[in-house]
């Protein structure tokens, strides 16, 4: 069988071999092993590319982009050193360099090959990229140890393109190619029966340890926000089914049944206008009123031909009439003799045709119609509860709404209205109203469930009381990695929960923790982090959609709009959740979105005014363009998820 040909590169990090090309040693050695590891029979390897570059961001992602965007198709990228690039920084994303451009982290984890601080490897494209530390001996080791397992990942990373076809099956098993497989990450991609991420030994911040045993960095591997929608979804259940009246607290039900009419809409012929019942073959003339009827019950006697019935609108019309003379088409001839009633009236209309202003037994609602189907949503319009008004339904059958117990954690969260200055450190509980609001707005019933310190016992004592009355729990803060971080290990510890995930990569929200515990049913918790943006940004995009579906509705998702942006939207090497104002602009026509302020995620002010928020994507994933402007230029377009009405201007 002819051998797979696989092209590498290399590229050495490294300030001094940048300046010295002949004092870099890790470059031949690596090139040798590619060599050394080449076989007639199977794989060969081509070193198509070296670069040295110093120990800088911009050089090092320089180097990637010109082999990535090269004539050349590379099957994988090795760096060597450039450790440098591990230390200190905000948060790992921007720590190293080479993340941006992996549409797909294979593997966060493989310490028990690399002696390097923060190695990383992934998908970019068709392109493997791995990092190698960056001493010679280090370097030939660790890919010594990948290699006998790289091109089977190269081949199917070549045979992949989009990143939707490799999270479908594909990562997990390059994970195993590349003998990296990190089972505490097993279960974010796929969607296995979900289980704690950490065994006991390894969790986060376990429940009593001291600050200095505590994790450096998140076990949780870090998921997309459409593998952490999926995973929502994927949990949330339909809350039941229960019957409620129609009336004005039906508004935002969604049927559980099909709803049939039992009667008609009318019941009766019935005047379409206020004028005169005719037999209308008799045609234009003077006639006599021989009676009236009014929109009300009883009876009223037959027409025959030759006579008019002075009707109201809404009235049923005599038996045997056949259309209506509008009163604008009639002249009154004459009074009865006492003067109170009309004795003839001339009808002007001519050619006035069967059922003329005459609305017909059933012409609304027939009966045994179906009116409304299962699924649809009792909107505030009233359209909804006007129809089932309308065929007689006194109650009807409804998917049940949740019910959702809001927390707020943290010493240093006080009531936001008690009295008295802030005592240093203090904070005032805005999550807790905010959220409150938000989850009422949409209809659900709340159950205030106050604030905790972070103290282990009250936490726990907290939740486990909640689980008993609520259906989801939001709690906000202690999520981040601090000591006082406390609610993973509580809900894995204390109360058997499943975290399904406890990292996101989106800006803001990165902490958000979503959890089910059995109590004994399914009981959702989504832990959202502290600050309150983020907890806002969160609650819309993850809580209100489960929210949604648990109680029914197709479309869960808020919808998403395409708009213009008014001002350059600076992008982040995370996606980011921008939020904005979204109007109509009457001139062009189309939505335009414009920021509101300070995006940073303590700041609750940037969702005042915000209708919607702006889906920044990663600065990886935009084009070259504007990866070098740094932003979403004004006049360009984005999505947008809208959170409220379209304003108008
Ligand atoms: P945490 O997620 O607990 O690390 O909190 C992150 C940040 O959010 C900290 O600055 C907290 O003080 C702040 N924070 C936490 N809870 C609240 C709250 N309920 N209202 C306002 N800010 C909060
Ligand atoms: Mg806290």
């Amino acid at each position: 069988m002819a051998p797979t040909k696989l092209n590498a590169a290399i590229i050495v990090v490294s300030t001094t071999a940048s300046k010295d090309p002949s004092s870099d040693a890790s470059g031949d050695l690596l090139t040798e092993s590619f060599i050394a590891n080449s076989s007639a029979e199977s794989t060969t390897w081509k070193v198509v590319a070296r670069r040295i570059v110093s120990d800088d961001r911009e050089e090092i992602q320089g180097a990637l982009k010109t082999l990535l965007e090269g004539p050349t198709k590379l099957n994988l990228i090795v760096t060597t050193g450039g450790t440098g690039f591990a230390i200190a920084d905000i948060t790992p994303e921007v720590r190293d360099p080479i993340s941006p451009f992996l549409q797909i982290p294979v593997l966060i984890n493989w310490i028990g090959i690399s002696m390097m601080s923060r190695p990383v490897a992934g998908v970019s494209g068709s392109t493997i990229i791995v990092t190698l530390p960056g001493s010679p001996k280090g370097a030939t080791e660790n890919l010594g140890a990948l290699i006998k397992l790289l091109p089977h990942a190269c081949i199917q990373a070549a045979g992949i393109q989009s990143s939707r076809k490799l999270h479908s099956g594909g990562v997990e098993s390059l994970e195993k190619q590349t003998g990296v497989y990190n089972h505490s990450h097993s279960h974010g991609h796929g969607h296995a029966t979900p289980r704690a991420h950490t065994s006991a030994e390894s969790r986060a911040n376990r429940l009593g340890d001291a600050v200095t045993r505590g994790h450096r960095e998140s076990p949780y591997p870090m998921v997309t926000v459409k593998e952490a929608t999926d995973i929502i979804a994927r949990e949330t259940q339909l809350k039941g089914i229960v019957e409620v009246q129609v009336n004005e607290d039906l508004v935002g039900y969604v049927l559980a049944e099909d709803v049939t009419a039992v009667e008609s809409v009318p019941a009766y012929r019935a005047s379409i206008v206020d004028g005169y019942a005719v037999v209308h073959s008799d045609g234009k003339g003077t006639y006599p009123v021989v009676s009236v009827s009014h929109a009300a019950p009883g009876s009223i006697p037959p027409l025959a031909s030759g006579q008019v019935a002075r009707v109201t609108t809404g009235a049923p019309l005599p038996p045997c009439a056949t259309a209506v003379a509008m009163v604008e088409d009639t002249v009154l001839k004459s009074m009865t003799e006492d003067e109170k009633e009309e004795a003839e009236v001339e009808i002007l209309a001519d050619r006035m045709e069967d059922g003329e202003n005459v609305r017909e037994v059933g012409s609304d609602v027939m009966k045994g119609d179906v009116v409304l189907k299962k699924g649809d949503i009792i909107s505030a319009i009233g359209g909804e509860v006007g129809l089932l008004a309308s065929v007689g339904r006194a109650s009807v059958k409804v998917y049940d709404k949740v019910t959702v117990g809001v927390l707020s954690t943290g010493d240093e969260v006080v009531h936001h209205c008690r009295e008295g200055e802030l005592q240093l450190g203090e904070i005032r509980d805005s999550n807790r109203p905010a959220l409150l609001s938000a989850i009422k707005a949409q209809g659900f019933s709340t159950v205030d469930l106050g604030i905790t310190g972070d103290k282990t016992g009250a936490l726990q004592s907290t939740l486990i009381e909640a689980l008993q009355s609520v259906d989801v729990i939001v709690t906000t803060g202690g999520v981040s990695m601090g000591e006082l971080d406390l609610l993973k290990p509580t809900i894995e510890q204390s109360l058997d929960g499943t975290i399904h995930f406890g990292r996101v990569a989106m800006k803001p929200g990165k902490p958000t923790t979503f959890a089910t515990v059995e109590s004994p049913k399914k009981k959702l918790i989504f832990a959202l982090p502290g600050n309150p943006a983020s907890a806002l940004v969160t609650l819309h995009l993850f809580v209100l959609p489960s929210l949604r579906k648990s109680q029914g509705y197709e479309h869960y998702d808020f919808p998403q709009v395409r708009v213009t942006v008014d001002e350059d939207m600076g992008l982040d090497p995370r996606p980011e959740f921008r939020r904005a104002f979204v109007r109509f602009d009457m001139v062009d026509g189309r939505l335009h979105a414009s920021g509101t302020g300070g995006q940073r995620s303590s700041r609750i002010g940037s969702a005042h005014g915000a209708n919607a928020v702006l889906v920044m994507p990663a600065l990886r994933e935009v084009s070259e363009k504007r990866r070098e402007l740094g932003c979403i230029p004004k006049g360009e377009t984005v999505d947008a998820i809208l959170w409220g009405q379209i304003g108008c201007a």
